[in-house]
Protein backbone atom coordinates (compact mmCIF):
# COMPACT_ATOMS: atom_id res chain seq x y z
CA UNK A 1 0.00 0.00 0.00
CA UNK A 2 1.49 3.49 -0.92
CA UNK A 3 1.29 6.15 1.31
CA UNK A 4 1.68 9.89 0.05
CA UNK A 5 4.08 12.28 2.19
CA UNK A 6 2.77 15.94 3.14
CA UNK A 7 3.81 18.47 4.90
CA UNK A 8 0.49 19.95 5.73
CA UNK A 9 -2.89 18.35 4.99
CA UNK A 10 -6.08 20.67 4.80
CA UNK A 11 -9.38 19.26 5.47
CA UNK A 12 -12.18 20.94 4.04
CA UNK A 13 -13.00 23.40 1.08
CA UNK A 14 -14.81 25.89 3.01
CA UNK A 15 -13.58 29.74 3.48
CA UNK A 16 -11.47 28.57 6.27
CA UNK A 17 -9.83 25.80 4.27
CA UNK A 18 -8.78 28.03 1.14
CA UNK A 19 -7.42 30.54 3.24
CA UNK A 20 -5.43 28.38 5.34
CA UNK A 21 -4.16 26.40 1.65
CA UNK A 22 -3.27 29.98 0.31
CA UNK A 23 -1.02 31.12 2.90
CA UNK A 24 0.39 28.16 3.42
CA UNK A 25 0.95 27.03 -0.28
CA UNK A 26 2.58 30.79 -0.25
CA UNK A 27 5.13 29.39 2.67
CA UNK A 28 5.81 27.17 -0.05
CA UNK A 29 4.18 23.93 2.42
CA UNK A 30 2.82 22.47 -0.87
CA UNK A 31 -0.38 21.39 0.84
CA UNK A 32 -2.75 18.82 0.07
CA UNK A 33 -6.65 20.02 0.22
CA UNK A 34 -9.32 17.66 0.76
CA UNK A 35 -12.83 18.60 -0.63
CA UNK A 36 -14.96 16.41 1.34
CA UNK A 37 -18.74 16.29 0.11
CA UNK A 38 -19.69 19.68 -0.03
CA UNK A 39 -16.91 21.67 -2.20
CA UNK A 40 -17.05 24.73 -0.89
CA UNK A 41 -18.56 24.53 1.96
CA UNK A 42 -21.79 26.24 3.57
CA UNK A 43 -21.40 29.22 1.29
CA UNK A 44 -22.39 27.40 -1.84
CA UNK A 45 -25.74 26.50 -0.37
CA UNK A 46 -26.73 30.30 -0.47
CA UNK A 47 -27.50 32.88 -3.56
CA UNK A 48 -26.10 36.97 -2.54
CA UNK A 49 -23.17 36.87 -0.21
CA UNK A 50 -23.14 40.89 0.94
CA UNK A 51 -20.82 40.92 3.72
CA UNK A 52 -17.59 39.66 2.28
CA UNK A 53 -15.54 42.30 2.22
CA UNK A 54 -13.71 43.21 -1.06
CA UNK A 55 -17.21 43.38 -3.16
CA UNK A 56 -19.11 46.26 -3.80
CA UNK A 57 -21.68 44.68 -5.34
CA UNK A 58 -24.14 41.50 -3.59
CA UNK A 59 -21.83 38.14 -4.81
CA UNK A 60 -23.17 34.54 -5.21
CA UNK A 61 -22.32 32.47 -2.68
CA UNK A 62 -20.83 29.37 -4.87
CA UNK A 63 -19.02 31.40 -7.33
CA UNK A 64 -17.12 33.43 -4.48
CA UNK A 65 -16.36 29.89 -3.41
CA UNK A 66 -15.00 29.31 -6.73
CA UNK A 67 -13.08 32.38 -6.33
CA UNK A 68 -11.64 30.86 -3.43
CA UNK A 69 -11.08 27.36 -4.99
CA UNK A 70 -8.90 28.54 -8.17
CA UNK A 71 -6.92 31.07 -5.87
CA UNK A 72 -5.85 28.42 -3.97
CA UNK A 73 -5.13 26.04 -6.64
CA UNK A 74 -3.20 28.84 -8.68
CA UNK A 75 -0.71 29.51 -5.87
CA UNK A 76 0.13 25.50 -5.42
CA UNK A 77 -2.27 24.04 -3.63
CA UNK A 78 -2.43 20.29 -4.65
CA UNK A 79 -7.20 19.89 -4.65
CA UNK A 80 -8.28 16.65 -3.92
CA UNK A 81 -11.81 16.02 -4.46
CA UNK A 82 -12.27 13.38 -1.86
CA UNK A 83 -13.70 12.92 2.02
CA UNK A 84 -11.10 11.72 4.55
CA UNK A 85 -12.64 8.86 6.29
CA UNK A 86 -10.73 8.22 8.95
CA UNK A 87 -7.76 9.99 10.84
CA UNK A 88 -5.14 9.09 13.51
CA UNK A 89 -3.68 11.81 15.64
CA UNK A 90 -1.69 8.67 17.56
CA UNK A 91 1.18 8.31 15.11
CA UNK A 92 3.38 10.76 13.77
CA UNK A 93 3.08 11.84 11.19
CA UNK A 94 -0.43 11.60 11.72
CA UNK A 95 -2.39 9.20 9.05
CA UNK A 96 -5.55 9.79 7.03
CA UNK A 97 -7.48 7.68 4.71
CA UNK A 98 -9.91 8.82 2.30
CA UNK A 99 -12.86 7.55 1.29
CA UNK A 100 -11.63 6.35 -1.96
CA UNK A 101 -8.71 4.33 -0.38
CA UNK A 102 -5.78 6.57 -0.29
CA UNK A 103 -3.59 7.14 2.34
CA UNK A 104 -1.55 10.54 3.30
CA UNK A 105 0.80 10.69 5.64
CA UNK A 106 1.19 14.56 7.36
CA UNK A 107 3.54 16.25 9.60
CA UNK A 108 0.17 18.64 10.02
CA UNK A 109 -3.06 18.56 10.31
CA UNK A 110 -5.57 21.89 9.59
CA UNK A 111 -8.70 20.61 10.51
CA UNK A 112 -11.28 23.16 8.66
CA UNK A 113 -14.34 20.96 8.20
CA UNK A 114 -17.33 23.17 9.37
CA UNK A 115 -19.99 23.01 10.64
CA UNK A 116 -24.07 22.57 9.37
CA UNK A 117 -26.80 24.06 10.26
CA UNK A 118 -29.84 21.61 11.82
CA UNK A 119 -32.92 22.30 9.22
CA UNK A 120 -36.27 21.04 9.86
CA UNK A 121 -36.25 18.25 7.32
CA UNK A 122 -38.82 19.84 5.33
CA UNK A 123 -38.57 19.32 1.50
CA UNK A 124 -40.62 22.85 0.76
CA UNK A 125 -37.41 24.10 3.62
CA UNK A 126 -34.71 22.67 1.07
CA UNK A 127 -36.87 24.32 -1.94
CA UNK A 128 -36.49 27.94 -1.01
CA UNK A 129 -33.45 27.35 1.06
CA UNK A 130 -31.65 30.90 0.15
CA UNK A 131 -35.01 32.49 -1.75
CA UNK A 132 -36.73 33.20 2.02
CA UNK A 133 -35.25 30.85 4.27
CA UNK A 134 -32.11 30.96 6.31
CA UNK A 135 -30.13 29.61 9.17
CA UNK A 136 -28.33 32.77 9.35
CA UNK A 137 -29.69 36.11 10.83
CA UNK A 138 -26.54 37.60 10.98
CA UNK A 139 -26.12 36.83 7.28
CA UNK A 140 -29.60 37.41 5.69
CA UNK A 141 -31.43 39.58 7.85
CA UNK A 142 -30.15 42.75 6.15
CA UNK A 143 -32.59 41.21 2.97
CA UNK A 144 -35.53 41.82 5.20
CA UNK A 145 -35.75 45.40 6.28
CA UNK A 146 -39.32 46.42 6.50
CA UNK A 147 -40.69 42.64 5.96
CA UNK A 148 -41.96 39.93 8.10
CA UNK A 149 -39.96 37.51 9.33
CA UNK A 150 -40.80 33.97 10.96
CA UNK A 151 -37.90 32.58 13.65
CA UNK A 152 -37.93 29.33 14.04
CA UNK A 153 -36.95 27.95 17.48
CA UNK A 154 -36.65 28.39 21.30
CA UNK A 155 -32.98 28.36 22.66
CA UNK A 156 -30.89 31.32 22.92
CA UNK A 157 -29.73 30.85 19.39
CA UNK A 158 -33.31 31.76 18.19
CA UNK A 159 -33.94 34.45 20.52
CA UNK A 160 -30.65 35.89 20.08
CA UNK A 161 -31.62 35.93 15.97
CA UNK A 162 -34.86 37.42 15.91
CA UNK A 163 -33.83 40.56 19.03
CA UNK A 164 -31.30 40.81 15.97
CA UNK A 165 -33.72 40.58 13.16
CA UNK A 166 -36.05 43.13 14.68
CA UNK A 167 -33.60 46.01 13.60
CA UNK A 168 -33.96 45.25 9.97
CA UNK A 169 -37.78 43.73 9.73
CA UNK A 170 -41.41 45.40 10.70
CA UNK A 171 -42.51 42.06 12.54
CA UNK A 172 -40.78 39.22 13.56
CA UNK A 173 -42.98 36.05 14.89
CA UNK A 174 -41.19 33.56 17.08
CA UNK A 175 -42.45 30.23 16.72
CA UNK A 176 -41.43 27.34 18.99
CA UNK A 177 -43.02 23.82 19.76
CA UNK A 178 -43.20 24.59 23.18
CA UNK A 179 -44.96 26.64 25.88
CA UNK A 180 -41.41 28.52 27.41
CA UNK A 181 -38.40 29.02 25.97
CA UNK A 182 -34.45 27.60 26.87
CA UNK A 183 -32.98 30.62 26.30
CA UNK A 184 -31.45 32.92 29.26
CA UNK A 185 -33.76 34.71 31.10
CA UNK A 186 -32.18 38.24 30.43
CA UNK A 187 -32.55 37.25 26.52
CA UNK A 188 -36.43 36.63 27.25
CA UNK A 189 -37.18 39.48 29.17
CA UNK A 190 -35.69 41.80 26.38
CA UNK A 191 -37.81 39.45 23.73
CA UNK A 192 -41.09 40.19 25.58
CA UNK A 193 -40.24 43.80 25.83
CA UNK A 194 -39.64 44.49 22.08
CA UNK A 195 -42.94 45.20 20.31
CA UNK A 196 -42.46 43.87 17.12
CA UNK A 197 -41.98 40.27 18.55
CA UNK A 198 -44.71 37.74 18.63
CA UNK A 199 -44.30 34.86 20.17
CA UNK A 200 -46.37 32.00 18.94
CA UNK A 201 -46.31 28.75 21.09
CA UNK A 202 -47.01 24.81 20.71
CA UNK A 203 -46.74 25.06 17.11
CA UNK A 204 -43.92 23.22 14.84
CA UNK A 205 -43.93 24.39 10.86
CA UNK A 206 -45.29 21.89 8.85
CA UNK A 207 -44.77 24.00 5.01
CA UNK A 208 -42.84 26.47 4.16
CA UNK A 209 -45.33 28.39 1.82
CA UNK A 210 -43.92 29.71 -1.48
CA UNK A 211 -44.67 31.06 -5.05
CA UNK A 212 -41.88 30.75 -8.31
CA UNK A 213 -40.51 33.32 -10.84
CA UNK A 214 -38.84 34.56 -9.08
CA UNK A 215 -38.61 31.55 -5.89
CA UNK A 216 -39.70 33.64 -2.80
CA UNK A 217 -41.35 32.17 0.80
CA UNK A 218 -44.97 33.76 0.78
CA UNK A 219 -45.90 32.26 4.59
CA UNK A 220 -45.47 29.28 6.69
CA UNK A 221 -48.42 26.57 7.56
CA UNK A 222 -48.38 25.90 11.79
CA UNK A 223 -49.25 22.66 13.46
CA UNK A 224 -50.31 22.98 16.83
CA UNK A 225 -48.47 20.12 18.45
CA UNK A 226 -51.69 19.64 20.61
CA UNK A 227 -54.43 19.40 18.52
CA UNK A 228 -53.03 18.83 14.91
CA UNK A 229 -54.77 21.94 13.77
CA UNK A 230 -52.83 23.91 11.12
CA UNK A 231 -52.95 27.10 9.98
CA UNK A 232 -51.21 29.32 7.63
CA UNK A 233 -49.38 33.02 8.51
CA UNK A 234 -47.85 34.77 5.80
CA UNK A 235 -44.45 36.28 5.95
CA UNK A 236 -41.22 37.17 4.03
CA UNK A 237 -38.70 34.88 5.44
CA UNK A 238 -38.08 31.70 7.78
CA UNK A 239 -35.22 31.76 9.93
CA UNK A 240 -34.55 28.13 11.51
CA UNK A 241 -32.51 28.82 14.43
CA UNK A 242 -32.80 25.28 16.11
CA UNK A 243 -28.61 25.03 16.34
CA UNK A 244 -25.72 23.96 14.38
CA UNK A 245 -23.37 20.64 14.31
CA UNK A 246 -19.72 21.25 13.63
CA UNK A 247 -18.49 18.39 11.91
CA UNK A 248 -16.38 16.73 14.58
CA UNK A 249 -16.43 13.18 13.40
CA UNK A 250 -13.07 12.81 12.74
CA UNK A 251 -11.12 14.39 15.64
CA UNK A 252 -14.52 13.50 18.93
CA UNK A 253 -12.03 10.90 20.44
CA UNK A 254 -8.79 12.64 19.64
CA UNK A 255 -9.10 16.26 20.18
CA UNK A 256 -10.56 18.22 23.34
CA UNK A 257 -13.93 19.44 22.32
CA UNK A 258 -15.66 22.61 24.35
CA UNK A 259 -18.79 21.54 26.26
CA UNK A 260 -20.73 22.59 22.65
CA UNK A 261 -19.13 19.78 20.77
CA UNK A 262 -17.09 22.28 19.08
CA UNK A 263 -13.00 21.72 18.69
CA UNK A 264 -11.20 23.63 21.47
CA UNK A 265 -8.41 25.94 20.67
CA UNK A 266 -6.15 27.69 22.90
CA UNK A 267 -6.87 30.70 23.59
CA UNK A 268 -5.79 33.53 20.48
CA UNK A 269 -4.50 30.59 18.27
CA UNK A 270 -5.86 27.69 16.15
CA UNK A 271 -3.68 25.00 18.29
CA UNK A 272 -5.62 22.31 19.32
CA UNK A 273 -4.91 19.86 22.59
CA UNK A 274 -2.59 17.98 20.06
CA UNK A 275 0.35 19.81 19.16
CA UNK A 276 0.81 20.06 14.87
CA UNK A 277 -3.49 19.88 14.78
CA UNK A 278 -4.68 23.62 14.02
CA UNK A 279 -8.46 23.67 13.87
CA UNK A 280 -10.45 26.93 11.71
CA UNK A 281 -13.36 27.97 10.93
CA UNK A 282 -17.20 26.73 12.16
CA UNK A 283 -15.43 23.55 13.26
CA UNK A 284 -14.11 25.62 15.92
CA UNK A 285 -16.27 28.90 16.57
CA UNK A 286 -19.98 28.10 18.36
CA UNK A 287 -19.92 31.99 18.41
CA UNK A 288 -19.03 34.16 15.26
CA UNK A 289 -19.78 31.42 12.03
CA UNK A 290 -19.08 33.78 9.46
CA UNK A 291 -17.71 33.17 6.19
CA UNK A 292 -15.03 36.44 7.05
CA UNK A 293 -13.98 34.84 10.15
CA UNK A 294 -13.73 31.08 9.14
CA UNK A 295 -11.27 32.51 6.60
CA UNK A 296 -9.18 34.79 9.24
CA UNK A 297 -8.82 31.57 11.42
CA UNK A 298 -7.70 30.21 8.14
CA UNK A 299 -4.94 32.45 7.66
CA UNK A 300 -4.01 31.51 11.74
CA UNK A 301 -3.89 28.39 10.90
CA UNK A 302 -1.74 28.17 8.07
CA UNK A 303 0.56 30.76 10.09
CA UNK A 304 0.99 29.02 13.32
CA UNK A 305 1.35 25.47 11.01
CA UNK A 306 4.76 26.88 9.43
CA UNK A 307 5.66 27.96 12.72
CA UNK A 308 4.99 24.68 13.97
CA UNK A 309 7.27 23.02 11.34
CA UNK A 310 10.00 25.41 11.23
CA UNK A 311 10.58 24.49 15.37
CA UNK A 312 9.71 20.54 14.82
CA UNK A 313 12.66 20.39 12.34
P1 LIG B 1 -17.69 25.18 5.77
O1 LIG B 1 -18.05 26.24 4.84
O2 LIG B 1 -18.75 24.54 6.60
O3 LIG B 1 -16.94 24.04 4.94
C1 LIG B 1 -16.59 22.84 5.51
C2 LIG B 1 -15.86 22.01 4.49
O4 LIG B 1 -15.35 20.83 5.11
C3 LIG B 1 -16.72 21.52 3.31
O5 LIG B 1 -16.00 21.75 2.13
C4 LIG B 1 -16.85 20.01 3.54
O6 LIG B 1 -16.93 19.29 2.32
C5 LIG B 1 -15.53 19.74 4.24
N1 LIG B 1 -15.48 18.52 5.03
C6 LIG B 1 -16.22 18.18 6.12
N2 LIG B 1 -15.88 16.94 6.56
C7 LIG B 1 -14.89 16.51 5.73
C8 LIG B 1 -14.12 15.31 5.64
N3 LIG B 1 -14.27 14.29 6.51
N4 LIG B 1 -13.20 15.19 4.64
C9 LIG B 1 -13.01 16.22 3.76
N5 LIG B 1 -13.70 17.38 3.81
C10 LIG B 1 -14.63 17.50 4.76
N6 LIG B 1 -21.39 33.71 6.26
C11 LIG B 1 -21.13 34.97 5.89
O7 LIG B 1 -20.09 35.51 6.29
N7 LIG B 1 -21.95 35.66 5.05
C12 LIG B 1 -23.09 35.11 4.55
O8 LIG B 1 -23.84 35.75 3.83
C13 LIG B 1 -23.40 33.78 4.92
N8 LIG B 1 -24.51 33.16 4.46
C14 LIG B 1 -24.77 31.89 4.82
C15 LIG B 1 -25.89 31.26 4.30
C16 LIG B 1 -26.17 29.94 4.62
C17 LIG B 1 -27.41 29.27 4.06
C18 LIG B 1 -25.30 29.22 5.51
C19 LIG B 1 -25.59 27.79 5.85
C20 LIG B 1 -24.18 29.84 6.03
C21 LIG B 1 -23.91 31.17 5.70
N9 LIG B 1 -22.80 31.83 6.20
C22 LIG B 1 -22.50 33.09 5.80
C23 LIG B 1 -21.89 31.15 7.15
C24 LIG B 1 -20.64 30.66 6.39
O9 LIG B 1 -21.06 29.92 5.29
C25 LIG B 1 -19.79 29.81 7.31
O10 LIG B 1 -19.44 30.56 8.47
C26 LIG B 1 -18.50 29.40 6.59
O11 LIG B 1 -18.79 28.72 5.40
C27 LIG B 1 -17.64 28.51 7.49
O12 LIG B 1 -16.53 28.15 6.75
P2 LIG B 1 -15.67 26.87 7.09
O13 LIG B 1 -14.54 26.89 6.14
O14 LIG B 1 -15.36 26.82 8.53
O15 LIG B 1 -16.58 25.60 6.82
Amino acid sequence: MSVQHTKVVIIGSGPAGFTAAIYAARAMLKPVLFEGIQPGGQLTITTEVENYPGFAEPIQGPWLMEQMRAQAEHVGTTLVADHVASLDLSQRPFKLVTESGVTYAADVVILATGAQARWLGLDSEHSYRGFGVSACATCDGFFYRGKNVVVVGGGNTAVEEALFLTNFAAKVTLVHRREGFRAERILQDRLFANPKVDVIWNVEVAEVLGADEPPHVTGVALRDVRSGETRQIATDGVFVAIGHAPATDLVKDQLKLKPSGYVWTAPDSTATSVPGVFAAGDVADDVFRQAVTAAGRGCMAALEAERFLAHAV
